[in-house]
């Protein structure tokens, strides 16, 4: 729907056109898009009333609901800014998003509850349905004057923090727009909505990937499928028992829904496109779900600063054995990329630096934060921190994260490579790669893995496995068994927890 130019305008637009279409289900509870119009409107008068005014920041402490979406439209409608906080943080990390963000008002679950100091100045309210539902009471549900455009804020994410501490990122709500149309504007439409799709947010909405795919789906008016929290046995049902058509899901999701029981072709049947991304994705675990899925794969690649996808996998280079499922793919029509070496300059194909953005759909800035914006945000292109290198047809390759990179005796070594291989081992389940201070060397290549449940596999075999594969400076010099390797909700391996017992007290120079 072209016509749809903000996240403000997509209720009423669906409500006029398509009243009884269920919105948005989750855990038991459903919205059509004339009560999802009808609760964000009373939700946006409610707000108006409490002294919510344009600009102010609105969190939300609270797992995936029907009432989290309707709270973001409502935000959109009267131009406040709606600020996810990822339950999964701690009570210091919450505190710093309410503080950094100054947020006026939260939302939060009454179970999170605890997450939030007592004496944090904000007004506390839940976020059941039932407490929205007295919230509002009293309230109208009429329309209210469209006072917010393309360029007003609509949302502040805090980036998950598996770099020091989260920065709010703020989207404007054009943001969720620029990409769509720039792939119309091409005659190009990959994501190719259809009427009657059901489409599951496997990512959770306090994650741009989440709020994205979600806000696609509204605005094509088709219905969004959301999980609380996501548990592949859930998911797995929820596909079954709703007949889901597309969904969008971190790589950690499709490991996790291929290992349940019971998955299979027959139950995936009404699956016709998954969209990925978020993380790397192992080349091993894609070949593996691509035969079971049995439907369309599309890749996403991009940050919360670049107000999500940026570069694009499509269907057609998902092909069983092709080179290019190591690629995370081409960047949209509207979207330039280049990969700069230390000094900032452009380095030839093939060759590896960091990663640049420079696409329609970018952040505005980093939340009171002008030096780190103008830092990252630099002439239009965003500093992705990522290492990674073109290819010579304008393919996207992504090492790692540049942090994260290894440096073993002068040589660079990407952690995501080595995760690769070792995925690739019939008795991996998981895995993580990370460097450890080493007096000889400067650092060593340490591998986390968890094994497939009653796989009998040693370091030695690993080693052995990896030799055959990748240069001998690359191989782990140890391999810690794990129970699983530990990753945040949008499937990052959380490697700061597994470096602190190695680094405790000491400095990781980084180039
Ligand atoms: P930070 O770690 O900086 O605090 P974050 O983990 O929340 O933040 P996001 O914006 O959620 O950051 O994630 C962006 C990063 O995710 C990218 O920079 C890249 O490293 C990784 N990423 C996203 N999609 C892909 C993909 N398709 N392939 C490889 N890596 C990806």
């Amino acid at each position: 729907h072209p016509e749809l130019r903000t996240v403000a305008q997509i209720p009423a637009y669906h409500a006029a056109r398509q009243p009884d279409t269920t919105a948005i289900t989750c855990a038991g509870l459903s919205l059509t898009y004339a009560q999802l119009h009808a609760e964000s409107n009373r939700i946006a008068h409610a707000l108006i009333a409490s002294g919510t005014g344009r600009g102010d920041r609105i969190s939300y402490l609270g797992v995936e609901s029907t009432h989290y979406y309707a709270t973001y439209f409502a935000c959109a409608k009267i131009g406040a800014v709606l600020v996810p906080v990822n339950f999964r943080l701690t009570r210091p990390e919450v505190e710093h998003i309410l503080r950094d963000s100054g947020s006026t008002l939260l939302f939060v679950d009454a179970d999170l509850r605890t997450a939030v100091d007592d004496s944090a100045e904000i007004t506390v309210l839940g976020a059941s349905a039932d407490d929205f539902e007295e919230w509002t009471s009293g309230h109208p549900d009429t329309d209210l004057p469209a006072v917010t455009g393309p360029d007003d804020a609509v949302i502040q994410l805090y980036t998950s923090g598996t770099t020091g501490l989260p920065k709010g990122v703020v989207l404007a709500q054009r943001s969720f727009f620029a990409i769509r149309d720039s792939l119309a504007a091409a005659g190009l439409d990959w994501i190719d909505w259809q009427e009657g799709d059901r489409s599951l947010i496997g990512i959770p909405g306090f994650h741009v990937g989440g709020v994205w795919w979600a806000t696609q789906g509204f605005s094509a008016g088709i219905t969004n499928v959301a999980m609380p929290r996501f548990d592949a046995t859930g998911a797995l049902k929820l596909i079954e028992s709703l007949e889901v058509t597309t969904a969008c899901v971190v790589p950690a999701m499709l490991r996790l829904l291929l290992a349940e029981p019971g998955a299979s072709k027959e139950v995936f049947a009404s699956v016709r496109k998954i969209v990925y991304g978020g993380s790397p994705i192992s080349e091993a675990l894609l070949q593996e779900s691509l035969p079971v899925f049995d439907c369309d794969f599309a890749q996403i690649y991009g940050l919360t600063e670049t107000g999500n996808t940026a570069v694009c996998l499509p269907p057609a280079d998902h092909v069983a054995g092709s080179h290019r499922l190591r690629a995370a793919g081409r960047p949209y029509p509207a979207v330039d990329v280049k990969v700069i070496d230390d000094a900032g300059r452009p380095v030839p194909v093939g060759e590896v630096g960091e990663v640049c953005l420079r696409t329609p759909a970018h952040m505005t800035e980093y939340w009171g934060m002008p030096e780190a914006t103008a830092k990252t945000l630099v002439d239009g292109w965003i500093h992705t921190g990522d290492a990674g290198r073109l290819d010579e047809d304008g393919y996207v390759h992504i090492s790692d994260r540049l942090k994260d990179l290894i440096i073993v005796g002068g040589e660079n070594i990407y952690p995501a490579e080595i995760e690769n291989v070792l995925a690739k081992h019939p008795g991996v389940a998981d895995v993580a790669v990370i460097g450890v201070p080493d007096e000889k060397f400067g650092e060593a290549v340490h591998a986390f893995v968890a094994a497939r449940p009653g796989a009998d596999v040693r370091p030695r075999d690993l080693l052995v496995f990896c030799r055959d594969q990748i240069a001998s400076f690359k191989i782990p010099s140890k391999f810690h068994f794990v129970e699983r390797v530990p990753r945040n909700p949008s499937g990052k391996i959380l490697r700061r927890e597994l470096r602190e017992q190695f680094w405790s007290g000491r400095d990781r120079q980084v180039n």
